[in-house]
């Protein structure tokens, strides 16, 4: 991106890590039509931090499990 400040705001998923779990949010980002960055606001990034919190301690009791992350042997 930088400099150029043309960027279009649309909604995007954004995968969080946290301890051994992800989990997938979606949320409004500012993206660069050219090289796809994202940019995010204060409150998503607070978001995330939370969501990670949560996953990293077990506290998963509002988040809907949509399917299991194998791990390939060999
Ligand atoms: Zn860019």
């Amino acid at each position: 991106m930088p400099g150029m400040r043309w960027v279009i705001t649309k909604e995007v998923e954004k995968l969080i890590p946290g301890g051994n779990n992800t989990a997938v949010v979606r949320v409004n980002a500012e993206v660069c039509p050219h090289c796809g960055e994202r940019l995010y606001s204060k409150e998503a990034i607070t978001l995330f931090e939370h969501i990670r919190l949560q996953l990293a301690n077990g506290d998963v009791a509002g988040f809907l499990p949509v399917g299991q992350t194998y791990k390939v042997a060999g």
